[in-house]
């Protein structure tokens, strides 16, 4: 099951006690999730549609408890789609109960010229906290949509009109979530891309089961991340160390067979020697060998003396 999936199977069966705060779910399930139908006789009804059956659920739930809906779910299968499948749901009731449905949650309007379409929020339902954590939990269960936290961290809803997802953007930017909207194949999308924000979002509506697995998954990549930066250190420290002994024991060569080395002083002489004998040895190491022993900025100062006087020599004969 997708992370996406199982936040909202979790969400699904966290209970909402209070009546205000069930009305704003379902209208926020509404308003992304539904549209609005004419049938025969002029009998309106709410079609939803999700790919997930807890969402599905979920809707049939809630019509029941606030409206006494029938609902009719259909199941349609995209195998040729890559998604596995859909789920319709079809609400419908009575005349008055349908229309008193649709002006609650804000699909409808009434105005002096009669009903309208709605294409906002309908700001009477988010008068207290309590709501607008419940309009937000809504909002996620009908269009929203997350991001496995292995892949990356994204949180999107799609919404029917720009004026509802600039809505919704507010709302959530209101508990400092920091929501942007996109224009994207014709419909406006809210998101939200920063890990803390969507841990937010996520305690918000209480989806705690879905928080922490998010806050596991990124302490694993944070620690695997922190494994490699040392790793590359340590890597780039060896190559370092390869790099100057091969540097010193060219210039060694050069002054063997340029017959400087036997002008060299003794103290040079058995530091270039060891230095020809053990290539891979630090320079601790090195000191170790020598006779008698020295130590790490001992040799330092010996192999960056024969060095200066290998370049110098190179630099006489113009090489
Ligand atoms: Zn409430």
């Amino acid at each position: 099951m997708s992370f996406s999936s199982a936040t909202k199977e979790e969400v699904a069966n966290l209970r909402i006690k209070k009546p205000c705060c069930r009305l704003a779910a379902f209208a926020a399930l509404v308003q992304l999730a539904g549209s609005l139908q004419l049938g025969a006789g002029g009998k309106r009804s709410v079609v939803l549609t999700t790919e997930s059956y807890a969402v599905a659920r979920w809707a049939v739930k809630l019509s029941k408890a606030l409206y006494s809906l029938e609902s009719v779910i259909l199941v349609k299968e995209h195998k040729r789609l890559g998604k596995n499948r859909s789920f319709s749901i079809s609400l419908s009731g009575e005349q008055e109960v349908m229309e008193g449905m649709l002006l609650d949650v804000g699909m409808l309007c009434q105005t002096e010229e009669g009903l309208t379409f709605g294409s906002g929020l309908n700001e009477a339902l988010l008068k207290e906290d309590c709501c607008k954590r419940a309009y937000l939990r809504g909002a996620f269960m009908g269009g929203g949509s997350l991001s496995n936290p292995e892949r990356g961290y994204h949180l999107e809803f799609v919404v029917r009109t720009s004026s509802l997802a600039g809505d919704l953007c507010r709302l959530l930017n209101e508990y400092d979530l920091r929501s942007k909207t996109v224009e994207r194949n014709g419909a406006a999308v809210v998101y939200i891309k920063e890990s803390e924000r969507i841990t937010d979002f996520l305690a918000l509506i209480g989806a705690h089961g879905a928080l922490l697995e998010l806050e596991t998954v990124k302490t694993n990549k944070e620690f695997k991340n922190g494994l490699n930066r040392r790793f590359n250190c340590e890597t780039a420290n060896i190559k370092k160390t390869v790099d100057a002994s091969l540097r010193q024991k060219d210039n060694i060569r050069y002054l063997i067979n340029h017959d400087a080395f036997s002008s060299l002083s003794p103290e040079l002489r058995s530091a270039a020697e060891a230095r020809i004998e053990y290539p891979e040895a630090t320079l601790a190491e090195l000191g170790a060998l020598l006779d008698p022993p020295v130590g790490k900025s001992g040799v330092n100062h010996r192999l960056r003396k024969l060095e200066r006087i290998a370049l110098s020599l190179k630099d006489k004969k113009g090489e």
